[in-house]
């Protein structure tokens, strides 16, 4: 852990700087807290400070509020204020400040570790949490199986470009895609290649995303991409590339080798307001239902191609059929 060592003086920068040596702390040192600031507006800035109160441009303590006030790199700065100042209402104005921890000059070296290792203990348990919050985040966001966005999230997601859509009048659309004969992969592989063929599903789709593109498990094999900015003749193109990457290859697991194949129905909006997420998704499921209906492994949309009056341009269902 990078320890930040500010203190004007050059005596107390040496010692200090040999003690955090002799401990094998790796740290940098600011003479100034102007300089100190510019040292923790790194993105990899040392999370632990370790501050004198009297500096000849910005004082430890206004430092230490700016700290707190603007922040640094998003994570927390543990600061150990070091002085000579001694009085209660000294300590209470550093505290007040936002100062962690309180060491005065001249002090005891090993009372300076101690100190350090409670500061050192407390940024582990702050990255701890953390990490927890984020784990607890991504469970509460995404499918356990598939790892896609589920149900709730990529509906949020269709739901704020929806209303970008509307704003910046350009068109969005969105692709359904249902797993063929599904039921018959799990009764004649197993459940455990389904959920195999259902994770490797998610990662092909995931593979042909582009960077605005969101695509979350919409139920249990079927899937919702939500791809913005993209009219009906490119959603067409992309639907009929993800139905092709699918069918191309078969899922081989467990010794089973079994092609699968994926219908797929495609709406786009028409950007007439907020309430349209419901009739969007039910026109993507109707176009869907028609893929089905039509013989499996095609691209059915909802609506026809501008100035195209021929639905010819849904294709053929190709080979590999389940
Ligand atoms: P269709 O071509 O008409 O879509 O037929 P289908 O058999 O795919 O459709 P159906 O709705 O009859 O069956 C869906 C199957 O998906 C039934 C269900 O057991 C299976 N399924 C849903 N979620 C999971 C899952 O998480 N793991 C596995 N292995 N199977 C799942
Ligand atoms: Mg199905
Ligand atoms: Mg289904």
């Amino acid at each position: 852990m990078q320890i930040l060592l500010v203190d004007d003086s050059a005596v107390y920068r040496k010692l200090i700087g040999d003690h955090l040596r002799s401990w094998e702390f790796d740290f940098t040192v600011a003479e100034t807290g102007a300089d100190a600031w510019q040292v923790l507006e790194r993105p990899d800035a040392p999370k632990l400070v370790l501050l004198d109160w009297v500096l000849p441009d910005i004082e430890g303590i206004e430092l230490c509020q700016r700290i707190r006030k603007v922040g640094t790199t998003g994570h927390y700065v543990y600061v150990i204020l070091l002085t000579s100042k001694q009085g209660r209402q000294d300590m209470l104005d550093a505290m007040n400040a936002g100062v962690d921890d309180y060491l005065v000059k001249p002090f005891d070296a090993s009372e300076l570790k101690a100190r350090l290792l409670v500061g050192k203990r407390i940024l582990n348990l702050q990255d701890e949490l953390v990490a927890a919050r984020e784990s607890m985040r991504h469970e509460a966001t995404h499918d356990s199986l598939t790892g896609l966005l589920n149900r709730g999230e990529i509906f949020g997601m269709l739901e704020r470009e929806l209303e970008r859509a509307r704003r910046e009048r350009k068109p969005l659309s969105v692709i359904l895609g249902d797993i063929d004969h599904f039921k018959q992969v799990n009764d004649t592989c197993g459940h455990l290649f389904g959920d195999e063929a259902l994770q490797e599903m998610a990662r092909r789709l995931h593979s042909k995303l582009r960077v605005y593109d969101g695509v979350g498990r919409y139920g249990g094999e079927e899937f919702l991409l939500v791809l913005p900015s993209c009219g009906l003749d490119d959603a067409l193109a992309r639907a009929n590339e993800l139905r092709e990457t699918i069918a191309a290859t078969p899922i081989m697991h467990g010794g089973i080798e079994r092609s699968i194949t994926m219908s797929l129905g495609v709406a786009v909006s028409e950007c007439v307001g907020v309430k349209e997420l419901e009739p969007l998704l039910n026109r993507a499921d109707a176009a869907l239902y028609a893929a089905k209906a039509n013989g499996r492994n095609r691209v059915e949309a909802s609506d026809p191609a501008p100035g195209n009056t021929n639905p010819g341009h849904t294709p053929k269902a190709s080979a590999h059929k389940a």
